[in-house]
């Protein structure tokens, strides 16, 4: 990984992503509006930048983990953002979760400048991203540049999938997203449920698991967050409601209906209203106890 890379956003996702490609001996280059993301990085080898200018500066790979698609708009095409002064060849590799329009919209003014443009966006939790083990859905039909990336990905995960062509990455994302966040919804429903009717916990786990209603967000993702009692992000209800409102807005423009996705975004519309917006998005099962009156239910610490 002898190229010089710059990594822009630095959050729960960015911040070990960038960590884990500095830790394999890359030379990168970081900046975040929120100087404090950065100071983790640079413990670690990052270079700290003051301005998007100074943070690309001779890079020929730019990384964006940013969290809507104005953010990823604004940092590329804005009047002194990458496009403005990045050299002809360079490539940024978008690993966001925005709108495929957006995507389309940002790929058609790199091709304009000459500047290569892969989607990748990322699966998996926050704690994959830490420990290296993330998925990624890559949209690249540009062998070369697929090329260059490629070891960057090796670095921050273990998984690579090619969707097919720019764009295809964030649209399996946006799809992908949408079932893991209304598996969350049911998952958080079912058990409050069976907490308000009496059922035990680990007894009910084990029912589920030997059965086609076993899931990862029950088996994964809240068991290793919400049922251990710690619903910190992770990733945020309101990112969750931007990723519903992304599949929705998809759909709409395809006129393909998603009656129950339309219901899952209502209910993190009203979670992140509150005290939720900002914990991590297996907190959907505290939210429906809260309403359903129960004490949600937590694992047994042994
Ligand atoms: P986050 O809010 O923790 O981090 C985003 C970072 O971007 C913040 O540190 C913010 O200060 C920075 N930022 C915003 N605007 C900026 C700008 N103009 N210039 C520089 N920095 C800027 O979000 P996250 O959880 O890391 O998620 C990032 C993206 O990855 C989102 O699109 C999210 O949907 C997606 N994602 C998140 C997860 C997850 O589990 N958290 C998993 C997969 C994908």
């Amino acid at each position: 990984m002898g190229e010089k890379i710059a990594f822009i956003g630095l959050g729960a996702m960015g911040g070990p992503m960038a960590q884990n490609i500095i830790k394999k001996g890359s030379k990168v280059s970081v900046f975040d509006i929120v100087t404090e993301k950065m100071d983790p990085v640079v413990k670690v080898g990052g270079t700290p930048g003051k301005t998007i200018k100074d943070t690309i500066e001779n890079a020929e790979i730019i990384v964006t983990m940013l969290p809507s698609t104005e953010n990823v708009k604004s940092v590329i095409t804005d009047k002194d953002g990458i496009l403005s002064m990045a050299k002809p060849n360079t490539i940024i590799l978008d690993m966001s979760t925005i709108a495929p329009t957006g995507t389309d919209e940002v790929y058609k003014m790199c091709q304009e400048k000459n500047v290569k443009f892969i989607d990748a966006p990322v699966g998996r939790l926050v704690s994959h991203a830490i420990s290296g083990d993330s998925l990624f859905m890559v949209g690249c039909d540009d062998e070369d540049a697929f090329k260059k990336v490629e070891p960057l990905l090796n670095a921050m995960g273990t998984t690579i999938i090619r969707c097919g062509k720019v764009g295809s990455g964030i649209r399996a994302k946006v799809v992908n997203n949408f079932q893991i966040l209304s598996i969350a919804q049911i998952t958080a429903e079912a058990l409050t449920l069976a907490q308000k009717i009496g059922l035990d916990l680990e007894t009910f786990k084990e029912v589920n698991a030997g059965t086609t209603a076993n899931n990862g967000q029950f088996h994964i993702n809240f068991m290793s967050k919400v049922l251990q009692n710690d619903i910190e992000p992770g990733f945020t209800i309101d990112l969750a409601h931007k990723d519903m409102g992304l599949a929705i807005e998809t759909a709409n423009s395809f006129r393909v209906g998603l009656p129950v996705g339309s219901s899952v975004q209502a209910v993190y519309g009203q979670a992140r209203s509150g005290k939720f917006a900002k914990k991590d998005f297996s907190a959907l099962l505290d939210y429906a106890c809260e309403i359903a009156e129960v004490k949600p239910p937590r694992v047994k610490k042994d």
